[in-house]
């Protein structure tokens, strides 16, 4: 009966950063694999990803520990700043605190660097293993095969497919129905700065976020300290606009932070306009179910959440992690899909709940008259102390 899973066909739709970690992990224990991804190329998109321990115990599983030390910074220190002053009030420790404490280490990315080393790690296991400019368009599940169309007419069968189709995923549209997901109210400016261009000594400590009326300011170090990584979420009424690469002005930005204490401007100030973009943030209910029959959802298809305990990027590789252990584990198809999902709903849901929670307390309203609340982080919460390589499934 194993040798009978191993030998299964599997199809994952979307190569992103939960896809690729899944098709990794699934890989790392012994399956074949098809990734099939709209993008015609993989390329340098995207800005700072937060790597928690959590997280890191999977990528140091499936062969990257290497890599995360050599594309990831690690801050020795982070830190949480008042808007106006720039006082610090709160110290967090970070850098070897964090793998005494977890036993893996926590550290900020480039999306594209960790994007780039999943898959150079399948392709080098399996050059055929990631299919581009393959769009989803629709699929049907004849109880023994999974048929998969795509948008240049391409047809693709398989024993099971994963939908890690991000947050419009198509793979949740065909399983339960057309729902648009919702604008939040936040939108948020992503800048990156080079750190030479910067006045010596306002990176300190070298994570820090900002919390004020309305917005707040999230800044730390990638690619060995020569970029600065900032994202301003910031409350807005309205969005029309969507996707990940929407020019955002130098001006527009500082009309955000106004009345902000300097650092923060001259940050903004300094960005180059080709660093500069914005997207909004949008939101769905937590999903019910995740699988019908033969098909799956894994990442931000199943569970898109708030960016507020940075841990979108980590559930995605958490799923990832856990969806090959259930594969490895399982007997049958159905037993593999039914203790993933039990690995996983309820974890997700909660983060995700929990994640649109902290959205109230780090903006606690408008008024000048702000007082940031009691600073809650994934830490702080214990999300963390999970390692997705050990637990039960
Ligand atoms: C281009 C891009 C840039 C991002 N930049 C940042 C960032 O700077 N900071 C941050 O915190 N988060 C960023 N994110 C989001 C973050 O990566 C995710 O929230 C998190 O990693 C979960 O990843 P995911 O793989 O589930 O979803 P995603 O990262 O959204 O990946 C989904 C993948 O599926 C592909 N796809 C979508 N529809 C189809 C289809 N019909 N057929 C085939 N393929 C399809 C997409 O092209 C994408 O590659 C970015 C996401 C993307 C897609």
């Amino acid at each position: 009966m194993i040798v009978r899973m191993r030998q299964m066909d599997i199809a994952l739709v979307g190569a992103g950063i939960a896809g690729l970690t899944a098709a990794r992990a699934l890989q790392t224990f012994g399956f074949r694999v098809r990734v099939y991804e709209q993008a015609p190329r993989l390329g340098e998109v995207g800005a700072g990803l937060t790597v928690s321990p959590n997280a890191t115990h999977v990528l140091n599983a499936i062969g990257l520990q290497g890599v995360l030390e050599r594309i990831g910074m690690r801050p020795e220190r982070g830190g949480v700043k008042h808007w106006r002053t720039g006082e610090l009030t709160v110290e967090i420790p970070r850098g070897h605190d964090m793998l005494d404490k977890y036993g893996a280490a926590y550290y900020q990315v480039h999306r594209a660097d960790l994007h780039g080393a999943l898959a150079e790690a399948i392709l080098a296991h399996d050059p055929d293993a990631i299919v581009l400019g393959h769009s989803f368009e629709t699929l049907h599940d004849d109880g023994r095969r999974v048929h998969l169309r795509f948008a240049n007419g391409a047809a693709v069968t398989a024993d099971v497919a994963i939908g890690a189709d991000g947050l419009r995923s198509r793979v949740r549209t065909a399983l339960f129905g057309a729902e648009r997901p919702k604008f939040t109210g936040y939108i948020a400016y992503r800048g990156l700065v080079p750190v030479a261009s910067l006045p010596p000594g306002i990176i300190r400590p070298t994570s820090c976020l900002s919390t004020g009326p309305g917005r707040s300011f999230t800044r730390y170090l990638l690619r060995g300290g020569t970029l600065v990584n900032f994202v301003g979420l910031c409350e807005r009424d309205d969005w029309a606009e969507e996707g990940w690469s929407i020019r955002a002005s130098v001006d527009e930005v500082l009309a955000e932070y106004a009345g902000w204490y300097e650092d923060v401007r001259t940050i903004i100030r300094h960005t180059p306009p080709e660093g500069l973009i914005k997207w909004a943030l949008f939101d769905r209910e937590p999903l019910e179910r995740w699988t019908v029959g033969r098909v799956a959802l894994l990442g931000d298809a199943a569970h898109p959440m708030l960016p507020f305990l940075g841990q979108g990027a980590a559930m995605g590789i958490e799923d990832g992690m856990l969806l090959a252990r259930a594969f490895a584990a399982a007997g049958s198809l159905d037993e593999a899909l039914q203790r993933y999902v039990e690995a996983r709903q309820s974890r997700t849901t909660w983060v995700m709940l929990k994640s649109r929670e902290t959205a109230r307390t780090y903006h606690s309203g408008r008024s000048e008259n702000f007082q940031p609340g009691r600073h809650v982080s994934a830490e702080s919460l214990g999300i963390m102390a999970y390692n997705p390589a050990a637990v039960p499934v």
